[in-house]
């Protein structure tokens, strides 16, 4: 056996557990080994009987000297009693529904048992604790119900208690939670394996040395079973290590490549920009004129630009990447604007298109329900013969622009609106057989990513970063409502409807999500039931308040169910003043401008990310208008009320997101599938310094080795690593 034997080869993978296994990702024995736990159950002390109080948990040895099962038939129940008898006295057990517990262990069997202990009336007792039969064996078998034959002689020695358990002694791996795989199986499955687990190191020695790292082999047995938290934290940091290195290795090899790729240069013209930025509505903040600066400096290079720009809602990326398009434009190229949604293309095209009057360049509107140019509307045949003259200087559009129908006569530069992972894929999908050049890329995004953060997982991407506000910004204000508090909320939204202005009342999600949970190095989706379950559904909460709660108003109501078409519908009739409130779910468009909404509820508040919540606030205050943040919060826990008060307090978006991450981790903050890194690589993004190191190896080392000859397990694994991880 090594590390690709497949699964089904191991005595206890059967035709049953195979293809939950495989669900998870898990095919090989290195697969297995590489599922990593999510945490482990203390119970590195055996207690005696006589010393344990409630509400601990505990590992006891002893006897089982009485044992019974009862049925309760009116409700199917099994309960089985036991007491088991140390040296130094008897406890009550019970499991609940778990008849076969009584055919293993029999009276007179040894057992070791790891639970919580409760209290009642009748005293202490244990309650369905995980169990295992304490054997004398040969030491370099397996410990398990197999092996253990009836024969075998109970040792137990009450001084020196057994100590290589496995699921009830020590710190038990408790697996990530999955269909049908319980981490009692897993532990069962992997501990055998580890006795003889060895597999050479792909990670130089050199690096391994220099921060002490334990070998691959040690950190794999350790992270399973190991004998301390220390322990268990010096071997994820090493493999936590080698996904983040492995990860920046790739960036820089991507790079490298796209490097060595020719884009047209764009050049500089002073004259062009300053005439355009003197003509705009605003001026232009600090930060936006940098950007605009590093973005100008990319586009006259004759290899692509691969760069981010972030910017809170409102920050203004928009006429940013127009500058870039303007500048292009003018130098007879062409541009696209991809946006996510039909809703945000067409706001763009009618910014631009204000934007950009008197500057004689054509732009066009392409969507999957019509198109435009220059605010006529035309055939989309006829539209894409305009693109393939080169008449069309901006495109903007959604998804239907990449289409492989639709060919430009020299695209220069690709902007990408809010799309995840950054449109390396879009970009892709643009390149036609024919070009003899890649187009540069601009991507922007409104979720502020902290710089190093940034760097480390977009790590091909060079990034600029608004974090300026236009000056006329008015600060909005945020509150969080209680129940008792929710009528003066709803008088207060009537007041704002009266002033002429419009509401967003958005609901948590409701449906049965799907939900990214990920395993060895693979992510994989499930379909699980959400704890959104029991959240109002936006259905019942638009009854609600048309019926009862502002029968007088107008409201309109959207969710994900929907047609596109029906989307639109409503967000055109909502512009247009046609609806006082909008409900909807979270899933409405994020750059949605509607500067004549004022106010921004968001029910059962506690149920979103700060981050989230930042988002959706963003969506109000885009005009002059005082506007208002309402956060719907029915929670007495306060450490959520602490979270929401946070953003009451503050409105720097990329605040707001570093205490996202701190309090929910970097994995539920970006989405593990998003950034495309395995659960420990994830996890430890918070490490900045872990982070730094792997960045720092992984240029030295391909520097030193650029492809990674010298390194040939590390070559491999990095293959391995780029399958995997392809990115969205
Ligand atoms: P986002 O960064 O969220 O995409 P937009 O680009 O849509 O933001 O800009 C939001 C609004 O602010 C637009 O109406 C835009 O014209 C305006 N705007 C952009 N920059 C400035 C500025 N420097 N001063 C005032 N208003 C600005
Ligand atoms: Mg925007």
């Amino acid at each position: 056996m090594d590390i690709f034997t497949p699964i089904e080869k191991l005595k206890n993978v059967g035709p049953r557990n195979l293809p939950k296994l495989n669900r998870l990702g898990i095919k090989t024995v290195k697969d297995l080994l590489w599922h990593f736990p999510a945490r482990y159950d203390d119970y590195t002390k055996t207690a005696q009987i006589s010393d344990i109080e409630p509400g601990e948990k505990i590992n006891i040895q002893g006897e089982v000297v009485k044992i019974d099962t009862r049925r309760i038939f009116p409700r199917r129940m099994t309960v089985i009693n036991a007491i088991v008898k140390d040296q130094t006295g008897a406890l009550k057990v019970v499991w609940f529904n778990q008849p076969y517990v009584a055919n293993q262990l029999t009276e007179g069997t040894f057992v070791s048992l790891a639970g919580k202990i409760h209290l009642d009336k009748h005293g202490l007792y244990l309650s369905n604790p995980s169990y295992e039969k304490i054997f004398s064996f040969n030491k370099n078998a397996e410990l398990t119900e197999e092996t253990a034959s009836e024969e075998s002689q109970p040792i137990i020695n009450y001084n020196e208690p057994k100590s290589n358990l496995i699921h009830t002694g020590g710190l038990v791996p408790v697996y990530p939670e999955t269909e049908g795989v319980t981490s009692k199986y897993l532990r069962f499955l992997i501990q055998p394996i580890l006795n003889n687990f060895k597999t050479e190191d792909h990670l130089p020695a050199h690096i391994s040395e220099k921060y002490h790292f334990p070998k691959i082999s040690e950190a794999i047995k350790t992270i399973h079973f190991p004998k301390n938290l220390g322990d268990a934290a010096t071997a994820k940091e090493r493999l936590a290590f080698d996904d983040l290195m492995l990860f920046q290795l790739k960036a820089l090899i991507e790079r490298r490549k796209l490097n060595q790729l020719k884009s047209v240069p764009i050049k500089f013209n002073k004259e062009l920009i300053q005439n355009f930025i003197s003509r705009l509505p605003f001026e232009l903040t600090t930060d936006q004129k940098i950007s605009a600066w590093e973005i100008f400096k990319d586009l006259e290079k004759s290899y692509p630009m691969n760069r981010l720009l972030e910017g809170d809602v409102g920050s203004g990326k928009t006429v940013v990447a127009l500058m870039a398009a303007v500048q292009t434009a003018s130098s007879g190229y062409q541009t696209i604007f991809l946006a996510p949604t039909e809703v945000l293309a067409k706001q763009h095209f009618k910014t631009i298109s204000n934007l950009i009057s008197g500057n004689n360049i054509n732009i066009g509107l392409l969507t999957g329900s019509g198109a435009f140019i220059n605010g006529q509307k035309i055939k989309k045949g006829e539209f894409k013969r305009e693109v393939s003259s080169g008449a069309i200087n901006i495109i903007i559009g959604t998804h239907a622009v990449i289409q492989k129908d639709v060919f430009f006569k020299n695209l220069a530069l690709v902007v990408i609106d809010e799309q995840h992972r950054f449109g390396i894929k879009q970009r892709q999908a643009l390149l036609r057989e024919t070009d003899a050049s890649v187009p540069h890329l601009l991507s922007m995004t409104a979720t502020p990513i902290p710089r190093t953060l940034a760097l480390s997982i977009y790590g091909d991407l060079d990034i600029s970063i608004i974090k300026e506000k236009p000056k006329n910004r008015k600060k909005i204000i945020t509150s969080v409502v209680t129940p008792l508090k929710i009528k003066i909320a709803y008088e207060f939204i009537k007041q704002e409807v009266a002033k002429g202005r419009q509401v967003f009342i958005v609901c948590p999600r409701i449906e049965q999500g799907e939900i990214t949970i990920s395993s060895n190095s693979t992510t994989k989706q499930l379909k699980l039931n959400t704890a959104w379950a029991d959240a109002k559904a936006v259905e019942e909460e638009y009854k609600k308040l048309s019926q009862s709660i502002f029968p007088d108003l107008k409201i309109a109501m959207l969710h994900g169910r929907m047609k596109p078409k029906d989307k639109n519908q409503i967000m055109d009739d909502f512009k247009n003043l046609k609806y006082d409130i909008l409900v909807s779910t979270s899933v409405i468009e994020v750059g949605v401008d509607i500067p004549n909404a004022s106010v921004m509820v968001i029910e059962s508040a506690e149920r979103f990310g700060l981050a989230q919540l930042h988002q959706f606030r963003g969506r109000v205050g885009r005009d002059e208008y005082q506007s208002y943040c309402l956060l719907l919060s029915s929670t007495a826990d306060k450490t959520t009320n602490a979270r929401l008060k946070a953003l009451v307090e503050c409105d720097d978006g990329f605040v707001l997101a570093e205490k996202d991450m701190a309090i929910r981790g970097p994995g539920e903050f970006f989405g593990v599938k998003q950034s495309g890194l395995p659960d420990l690589g994830m996890a430890s993004l918070a490490n900045v310094d872990l982070i730094k190191k792997a960045r720092f190896e992984a240029r030295s080392l391909l520097k030193e080795d650029p492809n990674l000859k010298k390194n040939p397990l590390l070559r491999e694994k990095l293959d391995n690593f780029q399958k995997l991880t392809h990115f969205e």
